[in-house]
């Protein structure tokens, strides 16, 4: 086996090995950072993993405080309290430490550290990531404890505007972190359900972006080369959580999907991005339980493309319908369910949820542009399991 540790400059720095987050005070320390802000969620702030990082922090003379006030979907005001901390601690960066959720928040801080706007006014609409003050972005070091969202190697954060009960994308390409971490060691304690759900985020992000209708070959490439690591190692990841080697892989395989969804996202995150924010579901799970859905939504402008993909990934019956098969069969393999009526959502709300998934941003990046109907057709066929 080849030596799973290195260093990579694209599209960030990226130190990539089992136990390099003890790394973590030497690289605040060449980043110039001195008096860190690490952010997390309470789940993982209760365990000695956030301890042993702070204490990492401390023993080499940094002033390094604690945050942990992030909701599983993030809110405006989780990222408000983060930044009144961030600035009466006075510090001077910030620890992306967790989940999507942690990371996201974090980022949003960071972003938010030195700014006088209010943070909906960098909402990922045309320029609006222009009106920020770049000197007011703090830098970000990024330590992911999952292997999905790939937040580490992203330009954004998800954040819930809790009055309009929608989730919104902040974007500035300074959010991006300057050093990433991926040590596996901190993911063999997920559990298999969350590494199951997580792990086809990072599927979902790596597919979308490949069937996303836009010219980017090189995020098409990293698409595919993610899509083929999330077969051969999240079953294993799941089954055996202590294995360094598919936690290695699944990390990486989850960055890449973040880097090559540069090029879009589509219709799984268009429904995943509303009923998070409606129901407060999980993320990964939702898009994981979506996916056969949308496939079969743009399956007549997609059947080529998907059929080069399922020849990549070496799926013994080549071809849409061999795909579609694997995907069903990994879902089930892994435990996830086939339909949203297993996660307690019902289709009450389906016109709403059509009417936001056609309005949300990923929405553009999906092979067909449905309409809102259709999307409450997609939504009411995945709440039932009605697959065809
Ligand atoms: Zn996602």
């Amino acid at each position: 086996m080849i030596e799973l540790e290195a260093n990579w400059n694209y599209p960030t720095n990226i130190r990539v090995g089992s136990g390099r987050s003890q790394e973590l005070a030497e690289i605040c320390a060449s980043i110039g950072m001195r008096s860190p802000l690490l952010i997390t969620d309470p789940g993982l702030a209760a365990l000695p993993m956030v301890d042993v990082a702070v204490a990492n922090c401390r023993d080499a003379g940094l002033q390094c405080g604690l945050f942990s006030d992030v909701q599983g979907n993030p809110t405006g005001s989780n990222v408000t309290n983060g930044v009144a901390a961030f600035r009466e601690g006075n510090h001077d960066g910030v620890i992306a430490f967790g989940g999507g959720s942690a990371l996201d928040a974090a980022k949003a801080v960071a972003l938010m550290a030195g700014q006088s706007r209010p943070l909906w006014d960098f909402e990922d609409d045309g320029d609006n990531w222009t009106r920020a003050d770049e000197a007011g972005i703090a830098p970000v070091i990024a330590i992911p404890t999952t292997a999905g969202t790939g937040s580490e190697v992203g330009r954004a954060s998800v954040i819930v505007d809790e009055k309009r009960r929608v989730k919104k994308i902040i974007f500035h390409p300074k959010m991006l972190p300057a050093v990433v971490i991926l040590d596996p060691q901190l993911t063999t304690g997920l559990p298999p359900h969350l590494t199951a759900a997580t792990g086809m985020d990072a599927l979902s992000h790596n597919l979308e972006a490949y069937c996303a209708p836009f010219f980017h070959p090189m995020a098409e490439a990293i698409s595919m080369e993610g899509a083929r690591r999330v077969k051969q190692f999240l079953p294993r990841a799941v089954a055996d959580g202590s294995d360094l080697e598919a936690r290695t892989q699944m990390l990486v395989a989850a960055s890449m999907g973040a880097t090559a969804f540069q090029k879009g996202l589509g219709g799984m995150h268009a429904l995943a991005h509303p009923l998070g924010a409606l129901y407060d579901a999980h993320h990964g799970l939702l898009n994981a339980i979506l996916m056969p859905y949308i496939l079969e939504a743009n399956r007549p402008v997609i059947e080529d493309q998907i059929g080069r993909l399922s020849r990549f990934l070496d799926i013994q019956e080549t071809g849409y319908d061999g795909f579609l098969a694997w995907v069903l069969e990994i879902r089930e393999q892994i435990g996830i369910p086939h339909a949203l009526s297993a996660i307690d959502i019902d289709d009450t709300d389906a016109v709403k949820v059509g009417e936001m998934a056609a309005r949300d941003p990923s929405a553009g990046g999906n092979p067909i542009l449905f309409s809102a109907e259709q999307y409450s057709q997609i939504f009411a066929s995945a709440v039932r399991g009605q697959l065809k």
